[in-house]
């Protein structure tokens, strides 16, 4: 008896979940970041929220100091200099950063992460250009994924296309 009772409340629990569940592809991914000698720079995790993607950042193994975030438009890491990356993530064809007015990049976030003296950092944020569902025309896995990329310096929000972000100094890859 009791079996049967703990069976039913799986399978409405089960039928609960289907129902309101909407968002196609993953709900939340984590990805490990590398950094320009290719050592564990920690992770992020990307979970989809009502009005976008909430972006999580623990970091390790980076200098000291603030410095910019974006999402790149390739899959690809590829140390020391991340160029492989590509530019920013820029499916809608706009110009970089949120102080300009003809922006900003879906990739681009409102700011950055300070990294402290023992070269650890967190950072959260909740970007509304882009998705984790795989058929968005602002997906994260277009054309096979996307890249996080940090870098030397922080954004200024306003110079087209990089923001005056210096060089990348880690990089973890986005794929479906
Ligand atoms: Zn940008």
């Amino acid at each position: 008896m009791r079996l049967v009772g703990w069976l039913t409340a799986l399978l409405l629990a089960a039928g609960v979940a289907g129902a309101v569940e909407t968002h196609a592809g993953p709900k939340k991914i984590k990805i490990r970041l590398i950094n320009s000698y290719g050592q564990d720079a920690g992770y992020a995790t990307l979970k989809a929220v009502k009005d976008g993607v909430k972006v999580h950042l623990e970091v390790q193994n980076l200098r000291f100091g603030d410095h910019a975030i974006v999402l790149h438009e390739n899959p690809v890491c590829d140390a020391p200099d991340f160029e492989g990356a590509g530019g920013h993530f820029n499916p809608s064809g706009k110009e970089h950063g949120f102080l300009n007015p003809l922006g900003h990049h879906n990739g681009d976030f409102p700011g950055g992460i300070s990294v402290d003296e023992d070269h650890e950092g967190e950072a959260t944020y909740v970007l509304h250009s882009i998705s984790l569902d795989p058929g968005a025309p602002d997906s994260v896995f277009l054309h096979g994924g996307t890249s996080i990329v940090i870098h030397t310096r922080p954004d200024d929000q306003k110079t087209d296309p990089y923001g005056d972000t210096g060089n990348r100094i880690a990089c973890g890859v986005i794929k479906p």
